[in-house]
């Protein structure tokens, strides 16, 4: 029996057997990845649809993901990927350098993990952002902030965003809805990757389940640092919950008035004519950056107004890391 520490789960791994994320394994009393250096799928996204809103607006994204996950949210859209069989899933072997090369291949700006939870495959993505770094390109990550203090530190040390999903605000919602035992940890890892990472949080509101959860969630974050990027994400529920109400979007909008005395840049997404997308100056108003929305989370940046990161106005700085990047400004390396 051997603990696995990378995740707050802690699990107790039995020779042969797997931990609850199906991606670490006892073997011979060594704690292995399961299909190490393998994908799922492979996608060029705007950052802005990750989300990622204050990192080089109007990048280019290679975005990356293995499979499994430490957590099981009842609503989640990526069960398939996060809490399906490994053998039922068709996973690529893709090496690090070679991941790389596809970002230079596809004009990519940047390199991002997301659709499952990078804490369980930890060594390929470190692998990734050292092979990256060493090319020039940024890399970050979505995660769910579950991860121990030791890994937390490995994660903020390798990425240049990092944008952690706070699912909920305390630990009764964590226990019930997504079979995790406290929300301690990831408020605690939410706090240590403030400052040592470009930092942004997201929350799904699910229907009936965390709406009221929107002002306490603000209140906190706001002590933290009100510059935060904080993304609503109006969650349309699937897997164990897909008989659910779709949140109602004026009802959350209604919340997030409130929640607007505690943090600068509130964004909420995932449907049609969303107000809420652009960037507006938190001292003077004017809007910097205008967002539109292309259906589902897909957001384009269509007009960029900020000089070195300050409003060109009255001067007020954000905390938004680099400028304006064009859709087709990267190099790209010819296919092999
Ligand atoms: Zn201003």
């Amino acid at each position: 029996m051997i603990e696995c520490g990378i995740c707050e789960r802690r699990c107790q791994i039995a020779e042969g057997e797997y931990g609850y994320c199906n991606m670490y394994e006892n073997r011979g009393g060594r704690l292995e990845t399961r299909y190490p250096e393998h994908v799922s799928l492979l996608m060029v996204w705007r950052i802005e649809s990750l989300p990622v809103f204050h990192f080089y607006p109007g990048s280019r994204t290679l975005v990356f993901a293995t499979a499994g996950c430490n957590l099981d949210c009842h609503y989640c859209s990526n069960a398939y990927l996060a809490r399906g069989r490994l053998e039922d899933i068709y996973l690529m072997r893709l090496e690090p350098e070679k991941l790389v090369k596809r970002a230079r291949q596809t004009g990519c700006h940047n390199i991002a993990f997301a659709m499952n939870e990078p804490t369980v495959s930890i060594d390929y993505y470190l692998a990734v952002a050292e092979e990256a770094h060493a090319s020039g390109l940024p890399v970050g990550c979505l995660t769910n902030g579950y991860q121990t203090e030791a890994t937390a530190q490995r994660l903020a040390e390798a990425s240049d965003f990092i944008n952690v999903s706070v699912k909920g605000f305390d630990d009764h919602f964590y226990r019930e809805y997504v079979d995790g035992e406290s929300v301690a940890p990831v408020k605690r890892n939410v706090e240590y990757y403030h400052g040592r990472t470009h930092l942004e949080v997201t929350t799904p509101i699910i229907a009936g389940l965390n709406e009221d959860h929107i002002g306490r969630l603000a209140m906190w974050l706001g002590g933290i640092d009100t510059n935060i990027p904080w993304h609503v994400f109006r969650l349309l529920p699937e897997y164990k919950m897909a008989d659910r109400d779709y949140p109602d979007v004026r009802q959350i909008a209604n919340g997030l008035q409130e929640a607007g005395l505690f943090l600068n840049h509130i964004y909420f997404g995932n449907f049609a004519g969303s107000q809420w997308l652009s960037t507006y100056c938190p001292q003077c108003g004017r809007r910097l950056i205008e967002r539109v929305g292309l259906g589902g989370c897909g957001v384009k940046p269509v007009s960029f107004d900020l000089e070195d990161g300050a409003c060109p106005k009255c001067g007020g700085v954000l905390g938004i890391e680099g400028g304006w990047v064009d859709w087709d400004s990267a190099e790209t390396e010819e296919a092999v």
